[in-house]
């Protein structure tokens, strides 16, 4: 039998401390994929002494060296992006196009991280001493913590560490536990672009190993991409005065308004791919369908017929819509909200929670299967199922009357903030949703999910306190300096501060 895969800390690949191994597995067939050492508190700590040792050297380099060897990264990327794609299907269960694209995404945010390098840094600031220069300064903050997610598990990760390390930063990551075999070969990738020991480092495992990044003073800075209870708890740790810093990424209850000026082909088309691609598990996923009542009949007729017959199968497969949802327990997740869904009264459209065998694809009898549960509910009951995040193929329609004012109101009657969209022909319509949405990523005539690398990426409310991405995590992982020079002999003070003690008379 192979031995376990390793974690990379300082350059090499290490067993670590513990004596714990586990399983990547298939959710589509349940095949074991590779196993992998269980990485400790002890591993982390080791893993933030190399990052820490590292730093110095690290961040005397220029940006632009540091980012050569992100380029080689970059092309690696962009040549295996098939054989990647498949390795991201097979052990997360996204569908092929949606495994290709993670490592398209991980490409492009890794080509605008090395790419910045070269761009200018910094402001140059107007000084009320003509013989004073002032710049605004960034500099590295010291070892950057990523801790990911699952769903993404070649995309996030670069959005956390591409931009951290051009900045400066050396790097301790805790890849998700469901998603070891694409962790590994990122932090091949990283090895193979020489990397120097120290710079990044991975370890695998699960929360209690994120956790030791999270405890560790010499961590400044904490990225993390995932749940809400996950995030929040860490923010919590972090938000004291210590000056340490979390820029955290997490859930949504994300919804749709469709008005009456909507365009129907538009609305469903949108709605479908928020609310069923990746199985509902990505963060910007639609679960709430807000739907003016005008359209109401026509747009539930036709998403129920398209929710009735989507394609829940085997990912590798190009004409499956829905591969399977990622563990067993996530599956059970799914049912409960369906069930409390019932039990809170809503009337079912559609209840595809256990596929029939026909459904389920030779060979993938041992998969997490689910399809999609569509209800119709009172968008003033306040029902949990309408109201907390399931992250799974399980979507409300809710039928409003009155105007686009009424329509927001719904939607921003969540706890969370994250993505939405508005389907609408009607430019003022858009236009209010734009300015009055309480979320951080909002589409007009689109789908809520489909981020791109070089726009912010981040929520309000329960879903963010930062953007682990591209332009915005340069504040996270930097630290600004206001920096004047005097040019002059003389010291020459703002506001008219009189300097003038060394004078004699
Ligand atoms: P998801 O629901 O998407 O799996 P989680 O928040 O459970 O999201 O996990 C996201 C990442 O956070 C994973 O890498 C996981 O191992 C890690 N994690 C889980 N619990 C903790 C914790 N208490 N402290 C730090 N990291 C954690």
């Amino acid at each position: 039998m192979a031995e376990p895969y390793q974690h990379y800390i300082d350059g090499e690949w290490v067993s670590g401390d513990g004596t714990e191994t586990f399983e990547s597995t298939n959710p589509a067939t349940g095949e074991t994929l590779g196993e992998f050492h269980r990485g400790t508190p002890s591993d982390i700590d080791r893993a933030i002494t190399a990052a820490d040792d590292a730093y110095e050297e690290w961040r005397e380099l220029s940006r632009i060296d540091r980012a050569e060897y992100l380029w080689d990264v970059y092309h690696e990327l962009r040549e295996r992006t098939d054989e990647l794609g498949e390795v991201v299907t097979k052990e997360c269960g996204k569908e092929i196009s949606e495994g290709k694209a993670d490592v398209v995404e991980a490409a492009h945010m890794v080509e605008w991280a090395a790419g910045d390098a070269r761009h200018p840094k910094g402001d140059i600031i107007p000084s009320e001493i003509p013989s004073k220069d002032a710049y605004m300064r960034r500099k590295p903050r010291g070892v950057t913590g990523c801790i990911t997610p699952w769903n993404f598990p070649i995309a996030i990760p670069y959005w956390h560490m591409a931009v951290a390390l051009v900045e400066g930063n050396t790097v301790v990551w805790k890849p998700a536990e469901q998603t070891p075999w694409c962790a590994q070969i990122v932090a091949e990738m990283f090895e193979e672009a020489g990397i120097p020991d120290g710079v990044f480092n991975m370890i695998q495992g699960f929360g209690d190993a994120g956790n030791a990044i999270v405890e560790d003073d010499r961590v400044p800075t904490v990225l993390f991409t995932g749940s809400a209870e996950v995030g929040h708890k860490i923010a919590g740790k972090l938000g004291d005065e210590s000056g340490r810093r979390v820029a955290c990424e997490m859930g949504g209850k994300n919804g749709i308004v469709i008005t009456e000026q909507a365009d129907l082909d538009i609305a469903v088309h949108s709605a479908v791919m928020s609310s069923f691609k990746t199985t509902g598990q990505r963060c910007v996923s639609s679960e709430r369908l807000i739907v003016h009542e005008d359209i109401y009949d026509e747009f539930k007729e036709r998403f129920v017929e398209v929710a009735e017959k989507v394609a829940v199968g085997d990912p590798l497969e190009e004409d499956t819509f829905m591969g399977p949802a990622i563990e067993a327990e996530h599956v059970e997740k799914i049912q409960k909200y369906n069930d409390l869904a019932r039990e809170e009264g809503v009337n079912v459209l559609v209840d595809r929670t256990e596929l029939g065998d026909e459904e389920i694809p030779e060979g993938h009898e041992d998969g997490h299967w689910v399809g999609p549960f569509v209800y119709e509910a009172d968008p003033d009951a306040n029902l949990r199922c309408t109201q907390e995040e399931v992250f799974g193929p399980h979507v409300a329609l809710l039928e409003y009357s009155g105007d686009i004012e009424r329509a927001v109101d719904i939607h921003n009657d969540t706890p969370y903030g994250l993505a939405g969209a508005i389907i609408s022909e009607d430019y003022r319509q858009i236009n209010y949703y734009r300015d009055h949405a309480e979320i951080g990523l909002a589409y007009g005539n689109l789908p809520c999910i489909g981020a791109e690398v070089q726009l912010p990426f981040g929520g309000v409310k329960k879903s963010g306190n930062g953007y682990p991405s591209a332009r915005e995590i340069i504040e996270a992982v930097t630290d600004r300096t206001a920096w004047t020079l005097n040019n002059s002999k003389d010291i020459e003070m703002a506001q008219g501060l009189s300097a003038d003690i060394l004078t004699d008379d």
